[in-house]
């Protein structure tokens, strides 16, 4: 956790870090606010966390050329990293002290998955993936998405707290206060967006939501619309943040129609931050990022409030990327 705030910290203080691979200066470049800058392939994914995973994204796609397999192997690095306290089974629990997860997977063509409120699966991204491709459903939720992946020979994890998780559960249960502080602690779900070099696109999304919220609280992120969605004829949207502020206004699949309508996908994120503003009471305390990109492979990304970063990378390089923010 404290790492999270010393990142926010950091965050805030430098724009764009720019890693071995990337060329200095592309700042600007690199921002995401130049319309007519085309990428193919391009790997993004919100948060920090999607400098590890779009790596393995990119290495997955130089070896099998499979964007699906590329933004699902990708997420997994997050789901697997033990440090991760917003992501994966070693998250931050519900009220109860229960991990429950949410993930959702879209391919260009609309065929799509997701699981939520599932427990005890330590890729619930896979298990999403499983349902797009092996059930005729879209979602399957709670006991149904674990009874599914013990038949599709998921490991099933022991149920327990990771001891960064538990200490921090341990302390929030002396006020047991609900309070989402923005940015901060309760949330940082990794959402990937990928186009590959035939302009197929597709997406993923996973995360432990919100700390501490209601159990059986399920977010945007497992709704194919919400926290991800893709079409190959326009562009593909993830989004972050307080899930029931990007539910209410469709986020990903606003930001997608906005595309199709002609936006860039930064003028597109931007209206979607707009309209969720325009929608939601108590703005001050609610933050939520949005990351697009199209078919040519020109991407943008806009969020509430400052903090919001995203990780991309594309054949000249990578780089972490300070989101612009409405306020
Ligand atoms: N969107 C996630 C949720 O509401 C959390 C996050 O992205 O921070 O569950």
């Amino acid at each position: 956790m404290s790492d999270r705030r010393k990142f926010l910290k950091n965050s805030l203080l430098s724009s764009t870090l720019l890693v071995p691979g990337a060329f200095r200066g592309a700042v600007d470049k690199w921002s995401g606010l130049k319309n007519g800058e085309s990428h193919k392939p391009l790997i993004l994914s919100t948060w920090n966390h999607g400098m590890p995973a779009n790596d393995k994204a990119w290495e997955v796609l130089e070896k099998s050329g499979n964007i699906v397999d590329a933004v699902e192997q990708g997420v997994m690095v997050t789901e697997n990293d033990l440090k991760n306290l917003s992501v994966g089974l070693q998250g931050l629990p519900d009220r109860e002290g229960i991990v429950t997860l949410d993930a959702s997977i879209m391919k260009g063509d609309g065929s799509c998955g997701s699981v939520c409120f599932v427990r005890q699966v330590k890729h619930p991204i896979s298990l999403a993936r499983k349902v797009m491709e092996d059930t005729p459903h879209v979602m399957l939720a709670g006991e149904g998405a674990r009874q599914f992946a013990i038949q599709e020979g998921f490991p099933i994890e022991k149920e327990e707290l990771s001891p960064a998780a538990e200490k921090a559960y341990e302390k929030w249960k002396l006020k047991s206060e609900y309070k989402p502080v923005i940015n901060i602690e309760n949330h940082d779900t990794i959402g990937m967006i990928g186009l590959d070099q035939n302009g197929n696109l597709a997406g993923s999304c996973t995360t432990s939501g919100l700390a501490y919220k209601m159990h059986g609280r399920v977010g945007d992120s497992p709704i194919i619309g919400a926290g991800l969605y893709v079409d190959n004829e326009v562009g593909a949207a993830t989004a972050t943040g307080l899930g029931e502020s990007i539910i209410k206004i469709c986020g990903s699949f606003l930001i997608v129609e906005l595309m199709r309508q002609g936006r860039s996908p930064q003028e597109a994120c931007e209206e979607a931050v707009r309209r969720l503003i325009s929608k939601n009471k108590g703005i001050e305390g609610i933050q939520a990022g949005f990351l697009a990109v199209n078919k040519d492979g020109e991407h943008g990304a806009y969020a509430v409030h400052p903090g919001f970063n995203y990780a991309m990378h594309h054949k000249e390089g990578k780089a972490l990327v300070d989101s612009k923010s409405k306020f």
